[in-house]
């Protein structure tokens, strides 16, 4: 049995990465959640082991240390990482895990395992990506633009990815990224010794 896909998905703030994840688990229940540690304060009802693994600084610089952490980065001035056992536990056994992460944490990903798919989802229109934002209603124009800059910032790493989803619906992207998998799984080196075992028999 081949290992299971680590199918990595990043994108602007505002593009609706979360959205489009919480779909595709709905439409993939099998797929294996990894359950990033931060040292970014619980917000509302999360619970430590549920939305993330909650931190200080010096236990997540611990972490790193013991080589518990394969990808991690700092985000809006947290650490955000992606904890080594749970992740070769889940691909080991043939589960394809999804994983929401940073542009640099997918790259590095990328970097380790040649299991790791990568993903950027583009919202449909930079307009379109100022409007979700300005819409939460939370955020401050000047933080609206500092978001946008960096959005642009993070588009320009597209062309490093493995496959790019535009977010014009999310039923329509979820199903996209859901044919990815699917054909991911259908790659030669993938099925090679499928095929090895047929012409040995
Ligand atoms: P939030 O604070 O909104 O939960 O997450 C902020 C950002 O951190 C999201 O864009 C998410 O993609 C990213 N993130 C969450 N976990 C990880 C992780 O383990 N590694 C990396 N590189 N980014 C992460």
């Amino acid at each position: 049995m081949s290992n299971g896909l680590i199918v990595s998905i990043s994108g602007p703030s505002g593009v609706g990465k979360g959205t489009v994840i919480a779909k595709l688990r709905e439409m993939i229940p099998a797929f294996g959640q990894s359950i990033s540690a931060t040292s970014r304060a619980p917000r509302g009802a999360e619970k430590d082991g549920v939305e993330y693994y909650f931190k200080t600084k010096e236990e997540f610089e611990a972490l790193i240390a013991e080589g518990e952490i394969i990808e991690y980065d700092v985000y809006v001035g947290n650490y955000y990482g992606t904890p080594l056992t749970p992740l070769i536990t889940m691909s080991g056994k043939g589960q394809d895990v999804l994983l929401d992460l940073t542009v640099a944490g997918s790259l590095a990903l990328k970097e380790k395992f040649d299991e790791t798919v990568t993903i950027f989802l583009l919202p449909p229109t930079l307009k379109e990506l100022r409007s979700r934002l300005t819409g939460r209603g939370t955020e401050t124009e000047e933080l609206v633009d500092k978001r946008m800059a960096q959005a642009k910032t993070e588009i320009a790493s597209a062309p490093k990815f493995d496959y790019v989803v535009t977010n014009d619906d999310v039923d329509r992207a979820a199903e996209e990224i859901a044919a990815i998998v699917e054909a991911e799984h259908a790659r030669y080196v993938r099925r090679s010794k499928e095929v090895d075992t047929l012409l040995a028999e």
